[in-house]
């Protein structure tokens, strides 16, 4: 390992600010501080941790570190230049040295996984949850994000509508393998008439072929997701839509999700949910191709989510027909997760009495109350479950994780009972904050209660009532939220991603 100043050569970088610093590795030795930034490898600029870990890969990689010049160097300051940021210069002059290291992990954890920034999408879909959100929250919930490397690190569903030559040679060449896709419908005419993508934002009009893409992208395995809206990609374009998926082997499965929709679609398509009677018809649909996938692939390959089974008022699969829950996080199989782990030994009484109100959507109610029920027997515990009505984003908008501490000040009266359970998917990653910023000790003060969050399954759930003991169940925003608000944590990279060595634990890149 060496440590060397120069004057680096004068295009775009992106700095990347360094978080940390492995104690006694190659960069430590180096002198590399928290808050130094890297600039470029091997003479590279580096857009994100992907890139950086696979330059990382070939073997000998130089490291070009910057640090502002009133900082003090561990060396004598020489070199002063320029440097542009995202497109910006910087006017403040910085110091440079360099690093080498070969096939040795240089112990630098940065503050970002993306270092120039997250890329946008290039669509208008009718369906677009962005646009129809009510206005006054973080500026982070309206980032039309449509990113494939956060696709690979943290599962989130992209179009690939916004796609470069580079950017699907990278896919290719590093081998960002699992992405996860949102497909809607393989019929490209369709396809189009539902995402409106903006020819001005589509760098490379191939990308928007999504037969097209997804065998360019054969090597790459690729969950999939379908939108699905009544009467335009449903019926006989859902079964068109899965006789192609199913026959590509590099597609692994298709979730199906209802449109999600709230009372703030203003100058929008006009478009509606799903009724029972349709519901039904596509989960029909969804079983013939299961049965007959099963037997084929070995897989059922299509997982519609919770919200059918709900809408159509059919019972859940089993446990083993999710085959694993990879598609957890979309709202597939959720329930059926929760109510896996069963309920603890109960008490027969409780030494000291106590109601608990048990918050949760419309959607969910009845399930939790009829799964709660043992619990009553439970002399001196009373509990209620308690449908609450999103009065943020209006009654159509019937799942728990979109509750926010306005809807639970109106549906719970102050005082009238001694705990009320909140689901812990209405609470913002690593935070007691909703959607809406309210945190749960602003509703403890305002309900004259304890509040709590509940549990991501059944028995954690009873924990929390009998004992008070707390959640570990998932929280909104548990991963590409948080890189929208810079508060990235290791724990929500995707397992493939760690496994194929592309970001480290924790996110030393
Ligand atoms: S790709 Fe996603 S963020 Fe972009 S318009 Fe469509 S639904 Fe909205």
């Amino acid at each position: 390992m060496t440590a060397t100043l120069f004057s680096p050569p004068s295009e775009e970088v992106y700095p990347a600010p360094i978080k940390s610093v492995e104690p006694n590795s190659p960069a430590a030795r180096a002198g590399v501080r928290p808050g130094d930034q890297l600039l470029r490898v091997n003479g590279q600029a580096v857009t994100d941790v992907l890139a950086y870990r696979h330059l990382l890969s070939q073997g000998e990689a130089t490291l070009e570190i910057s640090r502002p010049a009133k900082v003090p160097f561990f060396a004598t300051p020489q070199d002063h230049h320029t440097v542009k940021a995202g497109g910006e210069a910087q006017t403040e002059p910085v110091q440079t040295f360099l690093f080498t290291v070969e096939w040795e992990d240089p112990g630098l954890d940065f503050e970002e996984v993306l270092f120039d920034g997250i890329k946008k999408c290039a669509n208008k879909c009718d369906f677009c949850y962005v646009h129809q959100m009510p206005r006054g929250f973080r500026k982070s919930l309206y980032i039309m994000d449509d990113d494939y490397r956060l696709s690979f690190l943290y599962g989130s569903f992209v179009t690939l509508t916004n796609l470069s030559e580079h950017d699907i040679g990278r896919i290719i060449d590093e081998n960002l393998s699992p992405l996860y896709v949102s497909v809607h419908t393989a019929n490209q005419e369709l396809r189009r008439d539902m995402m409106k993508w903006w020819r001005l934002k589509v760098k490379d009009p191939q990308a928007t072929q999504i037969q097209g893409m997804i065998e360019r992208l054969e090597g790459i395995d690729l969950y999939t997701q379908i939108v699905l809206l009544p009467g335009r990609n449903d019926g006989d374009n859902f079964d068109e839509t899965m006789e192609y998926l199913s026959t590509r082997p590099n597609v692994i499965s298709a979730a199906v999700v209802p449109i999600g929709l709230t009372e703030h679609r203003k100058n929008l398509p006009d478009v509606r949910t799903f009724t029972p009677h349709e519901a039904r018809d596509l989960l029909k649909r969804a079983n013939v191709w299961r049965e007959k996938l099963l037997a084929e692939r070995g897989t059922r390959f299509i997982f519609p989510s919770d919200e059918f089974y709900l809408l159509a008022g059919e019972p859940l699969p089993p446990e083993d027909a999710y085959e694993g829950f990879p598609m957890l996080e979309n709202g597939v199989g959720m329930i059926r997760d929760f109510l896996n782990e069963g309920l603890p030994p109960l008490p027969t009484r409780l030494d000291t009495p106590r109601k608990v109100i048990l918050g949760t959507g419309l959607l969910f109610a009845e399930s939790l109350d009829l799964a709660v029920e043992p619990l009553r027997a439970i002399e001196g515990l009373e509990i209620e479950v308690r449908a609450v009505e999103n009065l943020t984003f209006g009654k159509v908008t019937s799942v728990a994780g979109l509750l926010t501490g306005r809807c639970f000040r109106a549906a719970v009266k102050p005082g009238e009972a001694d705990v009320l359970i909140v689901p812990p998917t209405t609470l913002r990653y690593g935070t007691e904050l909703m959607i809406d910023n309210t945190s749960l000790d602003d509703l403890r003060t305002a309900l004259k209660m304890d509040v709590r969050p509940g549990g991501s399954t059944l028995g954690e759930l009873a924990r929390v009532i009998l004992e008070g003991a707390l959640s570990s169940g998932p929280q909104f925003g548990m991963s590409v939220h948080a890189v929208k608000e810079g508060a990235v944590k290791a724990s929500t990279v995707k397992e493939g991603a760690v496994k194929a060595g592309m970001v480290n634990t924790p996110f030393q890149s």
